[in-house]
């Protein structure tokens, strides 16, 4: 089994890549997701999460409210901090527990990690995939996905890890900012790479 690492900045392009790894075969673990089923109604996420906070980041129906919790954390640093602790090694567990499933020795399992490089994980994976986009490009993405202004989609943008952070620490760069067809084959090229290293090869010989 490779252990891949795939990140970039928010509205980079991860998830699409995560996407086309994953019908070329990858076993994508996606931590975005792990990390809303951490704290679904019921799970000791949430319980932990409700002691620190209060019922106050609670719907009406016992979900997560999402935006009561964002508005508690973004400010506050030590909130955020705290938060993290209770959601990171939830997250950490659980992935480890999909990845302990996959019976397959060859698989390529790629872990789809927003904060990889912010929570000091780069040199966690065999190998750590980097999806980079020029801030020009990021930002409009981001506007348009998000429907946020210029100044909101700034502040999102320089709350993470600098592009030059994350460049320094891939193995592999997916440049994406050309279209999706592009993207596809960059993508393609990444994944052919990643197979001649789980193989020992230096071309796959496809
Ligand atoms: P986040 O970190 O916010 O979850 P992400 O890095 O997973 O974002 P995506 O959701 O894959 O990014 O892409 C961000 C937006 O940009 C999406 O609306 C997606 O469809 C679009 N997008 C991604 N790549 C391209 C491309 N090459 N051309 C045009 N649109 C693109």
């Amino acid at each position: 089994m490779i252990r891949i690492g795939l990140t970039g900045g928010i509205a980079s392009g991860k998830s699409t890549v995560g996407e086309m790894m994953r019908r070329r075969g990858a076993v994508l673990i996606d931590s975005d997701q792990l990390a809303r089923d951490v704290v679904s109604v019921g799970s000791e996420g949430l319980a932990a999460v409700v002691e620190r906070f209060g019922k106050g980041v609670l719907q009406a129906d016992g979900s997560l409210d999402r935006a009561a919790l964002g508005s508690l954390v973004f400010a506050d640093e030590a909130a955020r901090a705290d938060l993290n602790a209770i959601v990171h090694p939830l997250v950490r567990a659980a992935s480890a527990q999909v990845e302990a499933q996959v019976a397959d020795p060859y698989a390529l399992v790629v872990h789809m990690i927003p904060l990889l490089v912010e929570t000091g994980r780069a040199r966690d994976f065999d190998a750590l995939v980097v999806v980079d986009v020029d801030e020009q490009v990021q930002l409009e993405r981001l506007m348009a996905r998000n429907g946020l202004d210029e100044a909101q989609a700034r502040a999102r943008i320089s709350a993470q890890a600098s592009r030059l952070d994350r460049l320094r620490v891939a193995d592999y760069v997916i440049r994406n900012d050309a279209g999706l067809e592009e993207l596809a084959e960059r993508t393609h090229a990444v994944w052919h790479q990643l197979l001649a290293l789980r193989d020992g090869t230096d071309s796959c010989g496809c």
